[in-house]
Order: structure tokens, then sequence, then C-alpha cells
């Protein structure tokens, strides 16, 4: 692997480690595997989505939140 490679990986690492605060995520669709069936999570200008019937009732689920979790640093604070 050439030299410039190798700084871009660990740039790369420290970004996704130290610095994911540099990340702002805008917009994402995902396809969630639920316990029963699959669902589709959105996410767009701070707004999220999905398709399960608990979202539809109270506007936040084990998806959304799970999602909130994972992407932590990267959504914009509210
Ligand atoms: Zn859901």
């Amino acid at each position: 692997m050439d030299y410039g490679m190798i700084g871009k990986i660990e740039k790369a690492k420290r970004y996704a480690e130290e610095e994911r605060d540099r990340i702002q995520i805008e917009s994402l669709v995902v396809t969630f595997e639920g316990t029963n069936n699959p669902h589709t999570v959105k996410y767009n200008d701070g707004v999220w989505s999905c398709d399960c019937g608990f979202f539809k009732s109270r506007g936040r689920c084990s998806h959304t939140m799970a999602l909130e979790m994972v992407l932590e640093g990267m959504l914009p604070s509210i």
C-alpha cells in the first residue's frame, strides 16, 4: 500500500473513533431487521420516521432509538 493511503487510513480511524462530531448526518434510509419483520427507518432534517406500529402511535420506537445510539455524536443535537 502506498504511503499516501496509509496516512488517509490513520486519519479515517481518528475521525471514526475520536472525532465523530465532524460527521453530521443530514438524511438516512435504513432497513432494520425487526424481531418479526423488517422496518424502514428514515431520518431527514432532524426528523425520524419508522413504519412500525409503535412509532405510529408514539413517535419514537426501538428502531429509531437504537439508531440514535449507534449514530451518537453524528446527529444534530436538538
Ligand atoms: Zn420502529
